[in-house]
């Protein structure tokens, strides 16, 4: 089997305006843009591949996305098997630096085109089950506090049994917001919290110690991923488990942050390193080093969160039962471009039982939502 060619297509889908995320990040867009990538074999065989283009994260958008897979990845893909998948990544990979989201489209289609060659679903492909569905957990904006626990409640209401709340915002909101959370919640809901980096070490510190009468979990991100030190520091100074997101982006990143001893938890994307095998890889590393993994998210549609629940359904030291995973993108999205949405629901995401990543395209609903 041979590559033909490759497609790419932008879209842009609106978020559900009560559930759209606020985070230090940035305030609330209202929608996301993503680029669907389509790899074609003289087999008839068609990979589906999905860019989260989010510029904060990454530097990537749906033009520089386009723009590498058209000029630079399909001359070095065409003519090639797509279902060596491991020398086209390292391919594609070692041709230009960074651009992680966009090379893990591709290296998701090349796996979905193995997986409807054998006719097996991915996670098979990968290893088998190791779980009989992937646990999640909800993530409630940085909004004020009475409507993040209106959003916890429902939350709660539609089967979450975890979620995170946003926070490194301004660290008196901050509180308030996670203490009308767990008002609204009650004590048995696992709680988290997320700050994507928005504090500083000083008031990171001060801020978890003050957060500890919540019941919390784990705090994902205190501090900036600028300096390693600054991570390693916080974790140094509270009682609660530190979670690594910015900080880890690929393989090395996750050793140094394993050496510097900054983090308890590491948060693995199928985007982030360039694919689901340097998420495995970061995974492993975690497992070495006794650090426990979760899969994050940057709010990805149902071809990307397929690729996150094989993944999750088939990586041992992926412990989602103890911190359960952020799957959860396609519910913050008006519409799907699925013929058949993913098995995705409150608390729980399972993987399509259908060859490859499993799912289909709505060709009308990816016209409709097609930007230039
Ligand atoms: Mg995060």
């Amino acid at each position: 089997m041979n590559i033909t060619h490759i497609e790419t297509i932008p879209i842009q889908i609106q978020k559900k305006e009560s559930l759209a995320i606020v985070s230090s990040l940035g305030a609330n867009r209202k929608s996301s843009t993503f680029v669907i990538v389509k790899i074609f074999t003289d087999e008839g065989i068609i990979g589906l591949g999905e860019v989260s283009c989010d510029p904060i994260w990454s530097g990537e958008d749906h033009v520089t996305s386009s723009h590498y897979i058209k000029n630079v990845f399909t001359p070095l893909l065409t003519g090639e098997d797509p279902t060596e998948v491991e020398r086209l990544t390292i391919k594609i990979s070692n041709a230009i630096i960074g651009n992680p989201f966009t090379k893990s489209a591709i290296e998701m289609a090349l796996w979905d085109i193995l997986g409807k060659s054998v006719g097996l679903p991915l996670y098979r492909l990968l290893g088998g089950p190791i779980r009989d569905f992937v646990p999640t957990k909800f993530s409630v904006s940085g909004t004020e506090p009475k409507k993040a626990a209106e959003i916890a409640s429902w939350a709660v209401s539609i089967g979450f049994q975890a979620m995170k709340v946003k926070v490194g915002l301004e660290p008196e909101t901050d509180i308030l917001r996670v203490r009308a959370v767990r008002e609204a919640i009650g004590e048995k809901i696992k709680l988290g919290v997320d700050a994507n980096g928005g504090w500083s070490p000083s008031t990171a510190v001060q801020t978890i110690h003050r957060l500890s009468e919540f019941n919390i979990q784990f705090v994902e991100q205190p501090v900036s991923p600028l300096d390693v030190a600054w991570l390693a520091d916080v974790r140094s100074q509270v009682n609660l488990p530190i979670m690594a997101d910015e900080s880890v982006f690929n393989l090395q990143d996750a050793m140094t942050v394993v050496k510097a001893k900054a983090a308890d938890i590491i948060s693995v994307y199928v985007g982030k390193g360039g694919g689901l095998g340097s998420a495995r890889k970061i995974a492993v590393v975690s497992e070495a080093a006794g650090l426990t993994c979760t899969v994050g998210s940057n709010m990805e549609m149902g071809i990307a969160s397929s690729a996150m629940i094989h993944l999750a359904m088939s990586t041992p030291s992926i412990n989602s039962s103890q911190i359960p995973c952020d799957i959860i993108g396609p519910l913050y999205y008006e519409d799907s471009i699925l013929c058949q949405n993913l098995p995705i629901k409150g608390g729980e995401a399972r993987p399509l039982e259908l060859p490859g990543l499993g799912v289909e395209l709505d060709e009308d609903k990816v016209d409709h939502y097609r930007i230039e």
